[in-house]
């Protein structure tokens, strides 16, 4: 079935350009891929002046043809909820706009900020937190254009001193060609008291073939970079996938993943255990698992806090530590944990709880102030 929609569209499937430009983007084309059932043809028309969309071939790829519960077309094909007002949701419920210092420093945090250098991405999740910024075409973040000059947000991290980690987010900063990434880090790495760079990016889950040798060798000049990437399902992690994350390894790019708990996706311990051990298979280590924000047309994915911490109380004790991310809401305040606490104490003493609920208490802890 590839195969014939290479030969048909004159696909080049691992040049990574050729996959972006042969983006799925009308309900035609998608339904070259998969049946598409009535209600995600009525959200593709309400998409219309309202929301991007677009799927790579890579990932189309992994879509089931059949299966409108598929977690891989849940992530990626317009739905009927997205355009339905649930309580509480908000348009940047992390607060962004809070704490935005320039056009694309964002300064929330004493010591970090994060650049939201661009608006566009491979795949527009359909549940991205930043769906005003990159999703919805009504609510775009940079109030100019996204070639507005680098020179201010340069200015203000360098006038920073205390800042000493500069995340690379948006969208999604590896849309952008090599030589114009170089031109961003290596002006950040000017910045002496600068002393690691975090790129945020979904392509080795989403376009895996965009992490090419000469990008590799690129950041490879620029130690410490770390890349923090996005897998939510146990589908992702592909060959294609693995071997992206190999190669930024093999260059000395740690990389790390940060899962969002999505209704339907993955909000059931079988799947949440086997993304996690199989993130540890292909050496990315599992951080943070949020609770999906209230976001404008992302709604329908918040699971309940119930429902997490089961899955939690499912992983610690039962999977490898460095396996268990941390369960994380984020806020107008910052991140917060919302895994619940494993020592209490009370007149009798300290207590400890483990992963079986069994508790002990620890007197001695108590007797060192
Ligand atoms: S790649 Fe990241 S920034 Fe882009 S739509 Fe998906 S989640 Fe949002």
């Amino acid at each position: 079935m590839i195969a014939t929609k290479i030969r048909k569209h004159q696909l080049v499937w691992d040049d990574w350009k050729s996959q972006l430009k042969h983006r799925i983007t009308t309900l035609e084309q998608l339904k070259e891929w998969i049946n598409v059932t009535e209600s995600e043809e009525q959200a593709i028309r309400e998409s219309k002046g309202k929301y991007r969309w677009s799927i790579t071939p890579y990932y189309a790829s992994l879509m089931a043809k059949d299966d409108v519960n598929c977690p891989i077309r849940r992530q990626a094909v317009p739905h009927p909820e997205e355009f339905i007002a649930f309580p509480g949701a908000e348009d940047d419920p992390v607060g962004d706009t809070v704490y935005r210092k320039t056009n694309r420093v964002v300064h929330k945090y004493p010591d970090r900020v994060i650049m939201l250098v661009t608006e566009s991405c491979a795949v527009y999740c359909r549940h991205c937190t930043r769906k005003y910024h990159t999703t919805d075409l009504n609510g775009t973040y940079f109030e100019q254009s996204e070639a507005v000059s680098w020179q201010a947000d340069f200015d203000y991290i360098a006038s920073h001193p205390d800042i000493r980690d500069v995340l690379l987010t948006g969208g999604d900063p590896l849309t952008y060609g090599d030589d114009k990434l170089e031109f961003i880090i290596s002006r950040l790495r000017q910045i002496k008291h600068v002393e690691i760079i975090r790129i945020g990016s979904r392509y080795p889950v989403l376009l895996p073939q965009r992490i090419t040798p000469e990008f590799c060798d690129m950041l490879s000049k620029y130690h410490p970079i770390w890349l923090n990437t996005h897998f939510n399902h146990p589908k992702e992690i592909t060959p294609d996938a693995a071997n992206a994350c190999d190669r930024l390894l093999r260059h000395g790019v740690v990389v790390q993943n940060q899962s969002v708990l999505l209704k339907r996706v993955n909000d059931d311990l079988e799947t949440m255990r086997s993304l996690l051990t199989g993130l540890l298979k292909i050496r990315v280590r599992p951080y943070y698992l949020y609770h999906c924000d209230n976001v404008s047309g992302v709604s329908h994915f918040v699971t309940s806090v119930e429902k997490g911490r089961e899955i939690m109380r499912g992983l610690l004790g039962y999977i490898t530590g460095f396996a268990v991310p941390q369960y994380i809401i984020t806020t107008k305040l910052g991140k917060i944990p919302l895994w619940e606490e494993q020592f209490h104490c009370d007149q009798e003493g300290y207590w400890l709880e483990n992963y079986r609920q069994e508790e002990m208490r620890v007197d001695y802890l108590k007797a060192y102030r």
